[in-house]
């Protein structure tokens, strides 16, 4: 197992947003999180990498056992080294160009030498199909070059897994496509990725795991042919009966 996770719970204030949520990851899974909006899908893949602290749960992980409420500094210190994460939102910097994007996490995370963080960072948008954009910054690129030079920021870094948090939802949909296509290629190539999104094409073809959230529980978990194809769970059935 390369990541247990046990136990999660999580309030905002008088919201219960996660009420015991789990989850078992092994090395290459694409476990892919849906349900509805609301459900606490992004507030669990938030709490795994400390973006947000949850009130409980547990993550064995690279060899400790951490309270996902109380880690201590060396334990967040290794699961960001350990991890990546791709937001809705790109988080590229504006001012830095696709090349610096992903060389600075290597340079300033990782203690890499600029020259070496540049020939991985290179490597890592050739992968992403953005080789030709190196010199170009964000705002002359288009939501779906963007997302690409996020998910190379991840995979530069050779982390363990890569946590997507809803990676196409901010795109035009004639942008998605894209995206979706390099995650895909990384899926074939044996990334462990961790995927919350409503992209229910993708999902059915790639997971090799899926969980449905709902009201900050997992109502239903299995294969996507056991989710997709038969759903045991009325509120499973109902959503994606609305989605499909
Ligand atoms: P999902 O990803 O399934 O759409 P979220 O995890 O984003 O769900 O949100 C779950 C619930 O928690 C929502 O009701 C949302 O409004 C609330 N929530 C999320 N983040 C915060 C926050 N920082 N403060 C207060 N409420 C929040």
């Amino acid at each position: 197992m390369l990541m247990s996770i046990k136990n999660v719970r999580k309030r905002f204030g008088d919201l219960e947003v996660l009420k015991n949520v789990h989850m078992d990851i092994d090395k290459g899974d694409v476990v892919v999180i849906l349900g509805p909006s609301g459900s606490g899908k992004t507030t669990f893949l938030r709490c795994l990498n400390f973006l947000e602290r949850a009130d409980a749960g547990e993550m064995d992980f690279a060899g400790m056992e951490i309270d996902l409420s109380h880690p201590s500094k060396k334990e967040i210190a290794t699961v960001r080294q350990k991890t990546a994460f791709v937001f809705q939102g790109y988080n590229l910097f504006a001012n830095k160009t696709v090349l610096e994007n992903v060389t600075l996490g290597l340079v300033t995370g990782r203690g890499m030498k600029r020259q070496e963080a540049e020939e991985l960072a290179k490597k890592a948008l050739e992968k992403v199909g953005m080789a030709d954009r190196l010199d170009y910054y964000p705002a002359q690129l288009s939501g779906g070059q963007q997302q690409r030079v996020g998910i190379a920021r991840a995979i530069a870094v050779r982390p363990d897994v890569i946590l997507f948090d809803e990676p196409t939802s901010a795109l035009d949909p004639e942008l998605v496509g894209e995206v979706l296509k390099v995650m895909r290629d990384l899926a074939n190539d044996g990334t462990t990725m961790i995927v919350v999104t409503h992209e229910m094409k993708f999902a059915r073809d790639v997971a090799s795991h899926v969980i449905f959230m709902d009201g900050g529980v997992i109502v239903e978990e299995g294969t996507s042919e056991e989710i997709f194809e038969h759903p045991q769970e009325e509120r499973t059935k109902k959503f994606l009966h609305r989605v499909l």
